[in-house]
């Protein structure tokens, strides 16, 4: 049984980082399977490279002399090949990348070299073999993944000796490369794990493991041992920035655990994720949330069936292409939380469709909403939990302005104004978990 590794864009950015990684791929020899990201910042003044190698796709596109950008991507690669002594032929691939880009300024190709070269500098380094992505991981024309024809690859390329894989990319039928959403090779992890049916999917970062709270907001947050998929779902999707959201779909059927774990401190326990998650862990598993949502209130004319009212509203959302966070009820209205930068720009227009409709009396709004997330599993048939949580509300004197608990009872989340999200996240933490 072998173990992927993935290290993320901080523990590659530079080749002491490299360093670090050797050390860590050679102390185990189930870990055969690496995967990297693009270089990432070694300074917080530094840019990470994917985000210059958007910046000289924008360049090329509009005839601005992209020179500029394009050393600066390609000094960060030539300083860890030479620092490092190695043979990777940095220059070729960089000549080969402009005579391929001027040909096509194809986005996906450009921002996936990032990846890409890292892999081939990484594999020089271990003394593994490169296997580039785009052989790997085939999507359809519809953006999915193609499960069968991915999977089937993995398992006839890897036979046991160690390879590193570039994260982020796959290829269409075509053989045009396609990229996953940011941060996306975390999934790559999570795929080939999947494919060679890994014992553990190891997912290096700069921190040790997930924090029950953002750090900038809670003072030493205290770290989650143990999570389960479906409250790292629920974290994740509020906003807590540990793995791509989608990380655990490929993985959850064959029930592979994960574990968030510190380039920089290897000695660390870190976050074991699991399908089931056994360990017995705190009442709150963590807190999450995010600011900028619009309540639209909706108030439908009296003695109409609500149901048909509630389908009117949602044919409406569906026209703009907007998304529902929540959806509460009361006798005479119900309310939808949408994300605010998506309404932002058709508010107006939404709100003048929805009331066409011949069963709605009158719309309001409040775009003053910021969401709260308290997730944990052992919330589950303890009745008093929620109680607790909401006197926290009230004895730091934050109004709670919507509830939303699903039967599942895994989490409980709570709209509050903008203003009031970070001393609720604070109390919360400080009342509850400290
Ligand atoms: N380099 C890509 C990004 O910055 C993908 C990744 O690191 O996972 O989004």
């Amino acid at each position: 049984m072998f173990k992927v590794v993935k290290f993320g864009g901080s523990s590659v950015a530079s080749s002491e980082m490299f360093g670090k990684i050797k050390q860590i791929v050679e102390s185990d020899k189930k870990r055969k399977i690496v995967v990297v990201s693009a270089l990432g910042k070694r300074q917080s003044s530094d840019a990470k490279i994917t985000d210059l190698l958007y910046l000289l796709k924008a360049h090329i596109q509009y005839g601005v002399d992209y020179n500029p950008i394009l050393d600066q991507i390609k000094e960060r690669y030539v300083g860890i090949r030479n620092e490092l002594g190695l043979k990777v032929d940095i220059e070729k691939e960089f000549d080969e990348i402009e005579k391929i880009i001027k040909v096509d300024c194809n986005e996906e190709f450009i921002v996936s070299r990032g990846e890409y070269l890292c892999a081939k500098l990484m594999a020089d380094y271990l003394g593994f073999e490169f296997v580039d992505a785009k052989d790997l991981f085939f999507f359809d024309y519809n953006g999915t993944i193609d499960q069968e024809k991915t999977d089937e690859a993995i398992s006839k390329t890897f036979k046991g000796k160690g390879i590193v894989v570039p994260g982020f990319y796959g290829a269409y039928p075509s053989g045009q490369i396609k990229l996953f959403s940011r941060g996306g090779s975390d999934i790559t992890g999570s795929l080939l794990a999947r494919g060679i049916k890994a014992e553990l999917y190891e997912n290096w970062t700069d921190v040790s493991g997930i924090l029950m709270a953002d750090p900038r907001l809670v003072e030493n947050p205290k770290r989650i041992n143990e999570i389960s998929y479906d409250e790292l779902r629920e974290l994740s999707y509020m906003g807590a920035k540990v793995l791509h959201e989608e990380t655990i779909f490929p993985i959850t059927e064959m029930n592979i655990p994960i574990k968030i774990l510190n380039t920089n401190r290897p000695q660390d326990e870190g976050t074991l994720i699991t399908k089931d998650c056994l360990d017995k862990g705190d009442i709150i598993t963590g807190i999450s949330g995010k600011k900028g949502f619009v309540s639209l209130i909706v108030f439908e004319n009296r003695g109409v069936k609500k149901i048909n009212a509630i389908l009117d509203t949602l044919k409406v959302i569906k026209k703009y292409h907007l998304d529902v966070e929540q959806i509460s009820a009361s006798i005479d209205s119900f309310s939808l939380i949408i994300e605010k930068a998506s309404i932002e720009k058709c508010l107006y227009e939404v709100i003048n469709d929805i009331k066409a409709s011949e069963l709605i009396e009158k719309v309001k709004f409040d775009d003053d909403i910021a969401l709260v997330a308290v997730v944990g599993r052992n919330m589950a048939l303890k009745p008093g939990t929620s109680g607790k949580i909401f006197a926290v509300f009230g004895e730091a004197k934050i109004n709670i302005k919507a509830i939303a608990q699903d039967t599942q009872e895994l989490s409980i989340i709570v709209g509050v104004s903008n203003n009031d999200f970070n001393s609720a996240i604070r109390a919360v933490y400080d009342k509850i978990v400290k």
